[in-house]
């Protein structure tokens, strides 16, 4: 992937709330949809504490950017999406000249929107939701607390392991967490229960946003499947753990996973993370390589991404105090066991057909010790070792009342860093009790 001036790090906007901003700088140009007390959901460009409503200035713009601004009239990026790599790069490369552009002020100016003043909303109609399962680490903590002698199943290091999710229960950030209800067995010998769960977590993965097509029954070769993802967001699996152990086999995740998935508002480009691509880390001495489907040397040499990943917690009562969110975790997404353009040939490799805004979960990504563990029922080894917060509270599974929030920024050496936004639930009780009865 080419970098361009976009990607200058010396790039000043003579917005001035966007030089040095933490996650959008003029340098990322993530694209979103937003809408205002006056303006429907429409297409915007996050810049520093702005939204630029891209449709707005399209009188400015001519050929692929004007084709992909006008996409952005939509109250969903659908069409943007569809029109693939070259006109979104186009639109990128036009924004950031009318953005760095001073004599372009005045006529940018009154297409910018405080952020504050924004409502966003999921970036496009989410046709298909596929979760992978790419976070090894992830893979053999929770395989450990269920097969401590072989953590990993035998097909791990070759299948890509993945499950389809569903599309109605996903959310932007900040929709709310409400507990779900679900079949539960609190002990070996007794029968399950219908009964709000008390192992409620999160899963720290990325989401990946499909941006074309392939036909059906034409499998993405591994050399062009990166031009398949228009780029990635962070994305928060909610999971009740004590549903999900006694649904998940043998057909895998179910009601589990699929009373929620939020994702942040903002769809960060492949263009914009550019810089941060790195090698594919080598596979442990002894690991089978890929087969030949799923590898390419230019996939291997950058197709992951160095990108950090963090997780805060704030229970009620540390908002309740004024006191700040608790670090859990700070991780990066090169744990993961296959590179994403690895996960689009796999997932074609039938000729199962992606749509423009298909949704793929990285899967939980999770490091090699507890500092950069994604999920609690790592972290607090299923429950066994709650966590203690600094006010004294504990944390084995999320409470009602917390605050859980994914971050996520990538940043280098002579580069501007980038952000994602937020990606963040507050949990609630479902208060109903499922009798219906309403004094749960
Ligand atoms: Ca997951």
């Amino acid at each position: 992937m080419m970098l361009d001036e976009t990607h200058d790090p010396q790039a000043r906007s003579w917005l001035a709330d966007a030089n040095g901003h933490p996650e959008f700088p003029v340098q990322n140009l993530p694209l979103g949809v937003f809408s205002t007390t006056t303006a429907q959901p429409r297409g915007g460009v996050a810049i520093g504490e702005h939204v630029l409503d891209v449709a707005m200035i399209s009188p400015l713009l001519s050929g692929d950017a004007l084709l992909a601004a006008q996409a952005m009239s939509q109250p969903t990026l659908n069409a943007l999406l569809a029109l693939g790599t070259e006109p979104r790069r186009a639109l990128r490369r036009a924004l950031f000249a009318l953005l760095t552009d001073a004599a372009s002020e005045a006529k940018v100016r009154d297409a910018l929107v405080p952020l504050r003043q924004c409502t966003l909303h999921l970036p496009a109609e989410v046709g298909d939701y596929t979760d992978f399962y790419s976070g090894i680490h992830h893979a053999v903590n929770v395989g450990r607390q269920f097969r401590p002698d072989a953590p990993l199943l035998p097909n791990y290091k070759y299948v890509p392991i993945g499950y389809h999710g569903r599309s109605s229960s996903i959310d932007v950030s900040g929709a709310e967490v409400i507990r779900p209800h679900g079949q539960i067995k609190r002990q070996n010998d007794a029968a399950p229960e219908y009964r709000a769960s008390e192992r409620l977590d999160y899963e720290l993965e990325m989401g990946v946003w499909i941006g074309a097509r392939n036909e059906r029954g034409s499998p993405v070769p591994i050399e062009t499947a990166s031009d398949y993802i228009a780029g990635l967001c962070l994305l928060n699996d909610w999971s009740a753990r004590d549903v999900q152990a006694w649904e998940y086999q043998p057909l895998g995740p179910f009601l589990a996973k699929n009373f929620l998935t939020t994702v942040s508002p903002w769809i960060v480009t492949v263009e914009a993370l550019a810089p941060f691509r790195v090698p594919q880390p080598p596979r442990p001495a002894g690991d089978p390589a890929p087969l030949a489907y799923l590898t390419s040397g230019e996939d291997q040499a950058s197709g992951a991404f160095d990108i950090t990943l963090e997780v805060h917690l704030r229970t009620r009562r540390m908002r309740d105090a004024g006191a700040p969110p608790q670090r859990l975790s700070r991780g990066n997404m090169q744990f993961m066991y296959w590179t994403i353009a690895q996960l689009v040939a796999h997932h074609t490799c039938n000729g199962c057909n992606l749509r423009p805004g298909d949704l793929f979960g990285t899967g939980t990504i999770s490091g090699t010790d507890p500092s950069s563990f994604g999920s609690l029922l790592e972290l607090s080894q299923g429950g066994r070792a709650p966590l203690q917060l600094p006010n004294g509270e504990q944390r084995s599974f999320l409470q009602d009342g917390d605050e859980l929030a994914l971050s996520a920024y990538a940043e280098s050496a002579g580069r501007a860093r980038i952000g994602f936004g937020a990606c963040v639930g507050v949990v609630r009780s479902n208060s109903p009790s499922p009798e219906g009865s309403g004094s749960g």
